[in-house]
């Protein structure tokens, strides 16, 4: 991305601009404006859903095609069983005020974050202590000023019903983790019994925020990308770790979070498991890939880090996890993607929840021989004791574990089962020896979880500049929303239906194209630089003759002149990044 395009002074907040931009230009924008709107809640324009495609196609490049991960979709709603047995039910929800005045609700951590309270403070407050805080830092009402009662804790997932059963309790699933753990069995079928596999799930997600208010980086129903990579724990070395090893992570550890202090530690991936920084193999090599997704979409390595949650901020499943942060002009550093070692936490609730074995078989490299004690009741010795008992004796005799028995034979000469005296010399105790094969086992999972609209936030952030007074949108070439733009000089003599010829070979070709015939081409490529479009092809007068095209660059204005012979092939080079713009013809010296 050529940097000239970039804004080197922004006079007003960028989220401000973007917005703005956005609606303007049909990125995103509120949804249910004709009703008055509803927080939480973003539709996606033509631009806008372009992009989300495209940002959504890098992930699915970056770990379907590239690492082989399965891709699964599932329903947005779930049984309440489902999120009874995850935990969420007990455990997802937030403090929330409520102003004794205007009725307003809020998030209480929140409102003391604006006070100075960080984040980790407020997670771990008792409601009890955030009471004490909001009077001691007099909080009141952002809108009216009031006071506010005392706090409460909130479930924010959806609730429902399914069917027209008022017990048949549902929720619409606030992540997409879930969908693919309650399917382990059939997905671990698919993978034909082996580990290590992992399984993708990009989609809508559900969180009935309590107050909404920061656009796209905070919404009640959002896209996320959950990403479930099940292991061994016995064997949790990662065969790609090579690809990464060198890969620098910027991590802020907790140690130097809780001195107060913002800086962050440079490690290699290599490094960062060597010193136990990261536990797990695959977590770091995930969090390698974020990193470089983050790069792809235009956001620098030196605005990205990785942040190490303390114990209270944690999720309930997780051992270890950090987030992975990029730094946005409004709100400093915000969370992107979070990376949770969940271990066997999760497949260990659903198999206890519905019964169901989710274990895995593994065989020994070599059969281990087990000497087995095997406890036999002479029935000939037991029945003329306890006639009609007798079965009954050694039924109750099976259910006590064979070395009690033989301990307890040792010491008293008898053993009592259910207010019955068996005798030594009315059991046989043998030693049988057997060979076992293998053993089962739980899988243990890490998690990165991709929030796309948040990934669409900041793609949008770093692609924004301002050259020469005019908004230039530089995102990367390989997720612009539209490729290539079409302008015929004029929309006469021929020159529109020879550009129409152009576009139409270039959709066959599978490119993303625009027509505009409209106003001066001046004010076409203003339009186009908003949009992102990342070239132009002009075509002109000497197109008739000769069959030379002209095309521009977005970021640096450049103009080439070419011919059409071979344009679709050059254009993919050059969008598989395998070409320059400055190889797509000769340059046209302005
Ligand atoms: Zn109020």
């Amino acid at each position: 991305m050529s940097s000239d395009a970039k804004c080197s002074k922004v006079e007003c907040d960028k989220f401000v601009a973007i917005n703005e931009l956005a609606k303007r230009r049909g990125f995103f924008w509120s949804s249910f404006e004709i009703y008055g709107g509803s927080g939480g809640f973003v539709t996606y324009g033509p631009l806008g859903t372009r992009l989300k495609q495209n940002i959504e196609a890098k992930l699915r490049e970056l770990f379907v095609k590239k690492i082989g991960i399965f891709e699964m979709e599932s329903s947005v709603i779930a049984p309440g069983k489902v999120f009874e047995a995850s935990g969420h039910v007990d455990h997802f929800k937030e403090p929330m005020v409520e102003c004794q005045s205007c009725h307003q609700r809020f998030r209480a951590d929140h409102l003391l974050e604006a006070k100075g309270i960080t984040s980790a403070e407020a997670e771990k407050m008792t409601l009890e202590e955030v009471t004490q805080e909001i009077e001691r830092h007099g909080v009141v009402c952002p809108d009216c000023g009031g006071k506010f009662g005392y706090p409460q804790r909130y479930l924010t997932m959806f609730e429902t019903t399914i069917g027209p059963y008022s017990g048949s309790v549902g929720y619409g699933r606030p992540e997409a983790a879930q969908n693919i753990f309650v399917e382990f069995n059939r997905l671990y079928t698919t993978a034909r019994e082996r580990l290590p596999f992992g399984c993708i799930q990009i989609g809508h997600a559900l969180r009935n925020e309590i107050s909404p208010r920061q656009g796209l980086i905070r919404l009640r129903e959002f896209t996320i990308a959950d990403l479930e990579f099940f292991f061994d724990p016995e064997e949790p070395v990662c065969d790609k770790l090579h690809e990464v090893e060198n890969e620098t992570l910027p991590i802020l550890l907790c140690e130097t979070r809780l001195k107060d202090c913002e800086d962050s530690t440079d490690f290699t991936v290599r490094d960062a498991l060597d010193k136990k920084v990261i536990r797990s193999e695959w977590q770091a090599f995930f969090m390698a890939m974020a990193k470089r997704l983050l790069v792809e979409l235009g956001v620098p390595a030196s605005k990205q880090r990785f942040i190490e949650k303390l114990t209270w901020e944690k999720a309930h499943y997780s051992t270890q996890s950090f987030d992975q942060e990029v730094f946005v002009d409004r709100w400093g550093w915000i969370e992107v993607s979070g990376h949770a070692y969940r271990t066997d936490y999760d497949l260990s609730c659903h198999m206890k929840a519905s019964g169901v074995d989710m274990t895995v078989y593994k065989e020994y490299p070599i059969p281990i021989e087990k000497e087995e004690l095997v406890i036999k009741p002479i029935m000939a010795k037991l029945g003329p004791v306890y006639k009609g008992d007798s079965e009954r004796v050694a039924a109750a005799l099976a259910k006590v574990p064979a070395q009690q028995v033989v301990d307890e034979m040792k010491k008293n000469g008898s053993i009592m089962v259910d207010n019955y005296q068996v005798l030594k010399e009315q059991v046989d105790i043998t030693e049988q020896k057997t060979i076992v094969r293998g053993t089962r086992f739980v899988p243990h999972v890490v998690e990165p979880s991709f929030g796309t609209d948040r990934l669409f936030y900041v793609a949008m952030e770093y692609a924004y500049g301002i050259k020469d007074d005019r908004v230039v949108m530089s995102f990367p070439r390989s997720i612009a929303p539209i490729q290539i733009g079409i302008y015929p000089l004029m929309s006469k003599d021929g020159l529109d239906l020879k550009a129409k010829e152009i576009q139409k070979i270039l959709i066959c070709e599978g490119f993303m194209t625009e027509f505009d015939e409209t106003g001066s081409i001046g004010r076409r490529y203003a339009r186009a630089d908003e949009a992102g479009i990342q070239l132009g092809i002009t075509i002109d007068y000497d197109t008739l003759k000769d069959s030379t095209i002209t095309i521009r660059d977005r970021d640096s204005w450049q103009q080439v002149r070419t011919s059409t012979k071979d344009l679709p092939k050059m254009l993919h080079q050059y969008f598989e990044g395998k070409r320059n713009f400055e190889q797509l013809g000769s340059i046209i010296q302005s």
